[in-house]
């Protein structure tokens, strides 16, 4: 049953369009399930009515004519209980409604279950029978399965088809892609699908420039594969038995076998750019071969991978050579790292979808201390369709629009416009103090990684660094640097912010931050190896940072160490121990300079615990909130698929941060933020009244805190606070905190969906 399953699913996969795999579905589950009707019902969104959409077995001529209000007949109830409905006998039912013209008055035995996408009932799926029998329940388990496992692919075939009826005919229907907000802001402009390196899954269809370029760099790339593997046969020509050549020998038959290459010559001559024609065929050779029933065959599936993602290698780096930007660049991929934002120059780049991911993930972080606006997780968006196509997204409620009608384009630019507007107009807030109406003062600091974060933090008046992410130079080169690079890199930022403090992060590395040069693979890698774990396993990379950072200091004074990922005073006693004797030995070694001051990041519930025993040890405290929400709540920072769980207001939250607040206090350590919620208005308002000591946040959002902040009064925010402490839903307390912008004359932070 699992093997058919998956044959399906994948069938339904490649379908280019929604009729194409709706077509597939009831031929292929009519089959499987051996009865003799199969159709879906589709929920049309503007009627809400369930439209009959594809069916083997009954009128196909009704097919698109017939349909059913919500809640009327069986298909209706199947939607509406969201549940299957298993019968006898349908017309026996009380909601049993006769559509005329169907065919299906010989039909008595019903099965019905809903298709169900991210809570929302796409349609119902139907198989029928004419003698009276119950299906039984491994029927039932079979359908209620397959409806579970389509739901998605249906749901991505629905936007596929209005991205592909838009290629064919030039227009076509709006179509909105949901995803999670990454970096604020509107951006409009043009998407270049970026793919990772020889992907035949990711390649983006587009159409060929010039045809005889493409042509000829296909026939180089065969060429340069054949004499590859040519090579690695001749080298190891005396250690390979005979029956090991061969193999040998049939990579390169693939390789001649003129079918393969006539294919895509063929295509590439039709308008296809090489990279796409080679994509397609080679995934259609692999498909047949994945089916073939004798296992040497299917083997050579494999074979046949390997070799198109070689020629699709020589493709792509010829490509990357050549490749030119459009002025407003929508950068779109799978999975973006924070190594890809490198590839498009900053002044084309204007916003970034990415596929995987949620608004947590580093990448994010990233572009919003660069203000790019940015949707993550779009899961359903068909990605390498959207070369060249005019996209826009909407990164305050991350989602992605394709074909958008005009009056909505139109409200995208007046969102767009003012948004500049307002970055004018904070501009002016640059020199002045944050500062609470009744004149309390609320340092604000900035977060950074990239060297291009320091201009940008200084133009938006930043007093400090609250975090430099160390691990973002580390992410950039392909392998560790060594103590000098680093001392450079470390200098850079202390001189570039001196007098004010910057506190360096040691090394974080692990969950979603992996080095190409140093793999770190586990099943559970945000419970694992990562933060300080790693660099207490490793004093030697751990001892080569702090000395490179102490020596960095030399003559400034204005480092600060600060440990991530903390979780108990073992760990903590032992950092220490390693910079004390680090700071020691560069005394000795004749490098002056005073012990910096050491904090620790309380990221993990043990240490909201164990926070005054920490705060008794070290000299700061800051809280990183993205992970801390991430562990209290259990909810992957990374993971789409739960974002919306992701709540940083959680009363959860709100207790662990005041609770934090007050163990500093009582040690009478300073106490500070660097999660990203201390760059959100809302956040700031709370944190500033729970008594936080330092906010530090991307620079981008510096200037709107600021705002925020010196519009309210401190009393006014102590006494919100206490409201909504007593509010049980996060949903509630974002709700009570709009309304208190609003009444603070801030509408302009609060940016619910356009459409
Ligand atoms: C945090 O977890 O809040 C934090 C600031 O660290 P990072 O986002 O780099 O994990
Ligand atoms: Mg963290």
């Amino acid at each position: 049953m699992l093997e058919t399953l998956r044959n399906i699913v994948q069938e339904v996969n490649s379908a280019e369009s929604l009729d194409d795999a709706l077509s597939i579905i009831v031929r292929r589950v009519r089959d499987a399930m051996k009865t003799e009707v199969c159709s879906v019902y589709m929920r049309d969104s503007s009627s809400g009515r369930y439209i009959f959409q594809a069916t083997e077995g009954l009128n196909r001529e009704q097919i698109g004519v017939a349909s059913l209000a919500a809640g009327d007949g069986l298909v209706g109830l199947v939607a509406e209980r969201e549940e299957p409905v298993n019968l006898e006998n349908a017309e026996n039912h009380p909601s049993f409604q006769f559509l005329p013209d169907l065919g299906e008055e010989q039909f008595h035995a019903f099965l019905g279950v809903p298709i169900i996408h991210q809570r929302d009932v796409l349609g119902v799926l139907v198989v029928q029978q004419t003698h009276q029998r119950r299906f039984d329940e491994s029927d039932e388990a079979f359908l209620v399965t397959m409806s579970a496992q389509l739901a998605g692919v249906i749901a991505h075939a629905q936007v596929t088809g209005t991205v592909h009826q838009d290629l064919r005919a030039g227009e076509g229907a709006p179509a909105k892609i949901n995803g999670v907000p990454g970096a604020p802001g509107i951006a409009i402009g043009t998407a270049v699908v970026v793919s990772p390196i020889a992907d035949l899954y990711a390649v983006p269809q587009r159409q060929a420039e010039d045809r005889r370029h493409e042509l000829r760099a296909f026939g180089e790339a065969l060429q340069s594969v054949r004499k590859d593997i040519q090579a690695v046969a001749d080298n190891l020509g005396s250690e390979l038995n005979p029956e090991d050549h061969a193999l040998f020998d049939v990579y390169l038959g693939i390789l001649d076998d003129s079918a393969i290459g006539v294919e895509v010559i063929r295509r590439i001559k039709g308008g296809q750019w090489a990279q796409g024609a080679l994509s397609q065929v080679m995934i259609e050779h692999i498909r047949h071969f994945e089916r073939m029933e004798h296992s040497y065959l299917k083997e050579r599936a494999v074979d046949v991978k390997d070799l198109g993602t070689r020629v699709l290698a020589y493709l792509q780096a010829e490509d990357i050579e050549e490749r030119s930007y459009p002025d407003q660049t929508i950068m779109v991929g799978e999975e973006l790292t924070a190594s890809s934002l490198g590839e498009i120059p900053r002044e084309k780049l204007v916003g970034l979808i990415s596929v995987r991911g949620s608004g947590n993930s580093h990448v994010a972080i990233l572009a919003r201390a660069m203000g790019v606006p940015t949707v993550m997780g779009a899961v359903d968006l068909p990605y390498t369709r959207l070369q060249d196509r005019e996209v826009i997204i909407d990164g305050y409620n991350g989602t992605v629009h394709l074909n958008p009608l005009p009056a909505v384009k139109q409200r995208f630019q007046e969102v767009l416009d003012q948004d500049r507007a307002l970055t004018r107009d904070l501009e002016s807030l640059r020199d002045l103090p944050c500062e609470t109406l009744d004149g309390h003062r609320m340092p604000l600091w900035v977060n950074t990684g990239l060297m291009a974060d320091v201009t940008r933090s200084l133009e938006q008046g930043a007093e400090g660094v609250g975090l430099y992410r160390t691990e973002v130079p580390f992410l950039l080169r392909d392998r560790f640097p060594s103590e000098e690079e680093q001392r450079q890199i470390y200098r850079n930022q202390l001189e570039a912010f001196a007098p004010r403090p910057v506190t360096m992060r040691t090394l974080d590395i692990g969950g979603d931050k992996a080095l190409s040069y140093f793999p770190i693979e586990e099943d559970n890698p945000f419970l694992g190896w990562r933060g300080i774990r790693v660099t207490l396993d490793h004093p030697e990379i751990f001892l080569a940072q702090i000395r490179a950072m102490i020596k960095a200091n030399e003559g400034l004074g204005n480092l600060r160490i600060m440990l991530p990922m903390v979780c108990n005073i073992s760990e903590l006693e032992e950092a220490l121990e390693l910079i004390h004797r680090s700071h020691r030995e560069l005394l000795q070694e004749g490098i002056s300079g005073e012990l910096p001051p050491i904090g620790v990041m309380v990221e993990v519930p043990a240490a909201v615990y164990q926070a005054r025993a920490m705060a008794k040890r070290v000299d700061f405290m800051s809280v990183g909130s993205n992970d801390l929400t991430q562990y209290l709540l259990a909810v992957d920072r990374n993971n789409a698929r739960v974002a919306d769980l992701y709540h940083s207001l959680h009363p959860a939250v709100l207790q662990a941060l005041v609770a934090v607040a007050e163990a500093s206090r009582a040690e009478d350590v300073p106490i500070g933020i660097c999660g990203e919620l201390a760059g959100d208005p809302e956040g700031a308002v709370l944190l500033l009244a729970m008594g936080y000591d330092i906010l530090s946040m991307n620079a981008t959002s510096l200037p709107k805190v600021k705002k925020a902040l010196r519009n309210v009064h401190l009393s006014e925010a102590r006494d919100l606070l206490k409201e909504v402490m007593l509010l049980d839903k996060a949903d509630d307390i974002h709700q009570r905190l709009q309304q208190f912008l609003s009444e603070h004359g801030m509408q302009q932070f609060i940016h619910n969906p356009l459409d």
